[in-house]
């Protein structure tokens, strides 16, 4: 891939903004990327469609080329489809919290229960207990109580001649008895998609109620991710993704299928066969394999660090004219995320321990950057420009924009007035400023 990116993007060698050919072209590549990558074809069609609606026209920063341009949209597009970072399965609800694994035959849902369950028990200290529905293959029930011995992990006694459904009551009344806080149900699969299936699935649902229910899938599948995934999702509801053998050949265009399709995030990887390879969910990390390791990535870092060059330096020559408006605010609110949040970056800079209490005290911590983009965000043009327009009935709906009280709007603008009149006071004295831009 990277030879014939490099050759496309040798040829794009304009200033200014990106043409619509400048684009196209640098999109056949990365089509062919994605398509390689196993992602499936009608999300391949809707991915490249809004990297054209994003790249065309957008303006090409100093230090990067127009290719490297193109790669770093296409890179922050793919990892935005992915969807959020995971921080695993969601605990969430009254105990027993019933967790229910789903998938094809052979995809890794028995394997994944225990890793999931040995988790669970070990860094988080619930009380697991692992039930085997799987009354289809002959020792499926067996595997998991291995498993369960191996991993110290309580396993719902096997009983010969009991369907699926009985099997899933009884688990459910032996962890409310035996006080657990968390039931996993590993559930039988098919070699493919089939009636059956799909009722037994429903059946256990409804006797049951999960709480998550976790479609497993091997990072492998290809052009059948789409219909693996809506038809589960359509015909049980899942709530998750789980994707295996990550520690294959497989680039996991599956993911991005997945996701695309049902919208349902993808919580957890597997990367191995044995029961601690099993890791969260990084958008980022998928999209670099997806795009093809090595080069790519050095290529997105280079220009996403030109890029961000690039922006404080304008940051700091419109602060030093005394102009600090929201935009430059929500700007930097991101670039602080990047950089770990407040503490991490007054922690760079040195003489501002008295600024540092000042901004502690202002409220501001770290969790909070996205949630006060989203309010800059739901503000108009002008709104950024001139935050003193801002009267109670503006306020009010870009608080219900942005899905937040009023109170946390004002805030914001309180936040945002003092940063300018700190702005404003380290214009005079320029080396601290350009010290502090430095630092961003
Ligand atoms: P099930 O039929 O869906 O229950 O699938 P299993 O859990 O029995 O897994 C089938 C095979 O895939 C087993 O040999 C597992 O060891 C293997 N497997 C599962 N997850 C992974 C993974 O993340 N990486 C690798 N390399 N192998 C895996
Ligand atoms: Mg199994």
């Amino acid at each position: 891939l990277s030879d014939r990116l490099s050759g496309i993007f040798d040829k794009l060698t304009g200033r200014g903004a990106l043409s619509e050919n400048d684009v196209n072209e640098a999109l056949r590549e990365i089509r062919r990327a994605l398509i390689e990558a196993d992602v499936a074809l009608p999300v391949v069609r809707s991915f490249t469609d809004k990297v054209r609606n994003r790249a065309v026209g957008a303006e090409v920063v100093k230090s990067v080329t127009p290719g490297q341009m193109v790669v770093k949209i296409v890179h922050d597009q793919l990892v935005e489809m992915l969807g959020a970072e995971s921080q695993g399965v969601d605990l969430n609800a009254a105990a027993p919290v019933t967790i229910m694994m789903v998938g094809l035959q052979g995809s890794g849902k028995t394997t994944t229960t225990s890793k999931i369950a040995r988790r669970l028990t070990q860094r988080d200290k619930r009380k697991v207990l692992m039930a085997s529905l799987d009354t289809r293959r002959p020792a499926a029930q067996e595997q998991l109580k291995v498993l369960g011995e191996q991993n110290d992990v309580d396993t719902l006694p096997i009983v010969e001649g009991q369907g699926p459904v009985d099997i899933a009551k009884r688990a459910m009344t032996a962890a409310k008895l035996g006080g657990y806080d968390v039931v996993l149900l590993d559930t039988a699969g098919r070699t493919h998609i089939d009636e059956p299936l799909m009722v037994e699935m429903a059946d256990v649902k409804s006797a049951t109620q999960p709480h998550e229910i976790l479609l497993v899938a091997d990072a492998l599948t290809g052009q059948d991710a789409v219909n693996l995934a809506k038809n589960f999702d359509e015909r049980v509801g899942i709530t998750g993704i789980a994707l295996t053998r990550m520690d294959g050949d497989g680039r996991g265009g599956a993911a991005l299928s997945m996701h695309a399709v049902t919208g349902k995030p993808v919580k957890l990887v597997g990367t191995g066969e044995k029961s601690d390879a099993l890791e969260d969910f990084h958008p980022k990390r998928i999209a670099d394999r997806i795009l093809g390791m090595g080069d790519i990535v050095s290529l997105v870092e280079k220009a996403a660090e030109a890029i961000d060059a690039e922006k404080a330096a304008e940051m700091a020559r419109r602060m030093q004219k005394g102009h600090f408006d929201l935009n430059d605010l929500a700007e930097q609110l991101k670039q602080m995320e990047k950089l770990g949040g407040m503490s991490g970056m007054m922690g760079m800079l040195p003489g501002v321990g008295k600024m540092k209490k000042q901004i502690e005290a202002s409220n501001i911590d770290d969790k909070m950057f996205k949630r006060q983009v989203a309010i800059i965000q739901s503000m108009t043009k002008i709104e950024k420009r001139k935050p003193e327009l801002l009267k109670a009935s503006r306020k009010k709906r870009i608080a219900a924009g942005a899905g937040v009280g009023v109170a946390e709007v004002n805030k914001l603008l309180k936040m945002h007035r003092q940063m300018a009149d700190m702005m404003k006071q380290m214009g005079k004295k320029k080396g601290m400023l350009g010290k502090m831009m430095g630092g961003l």
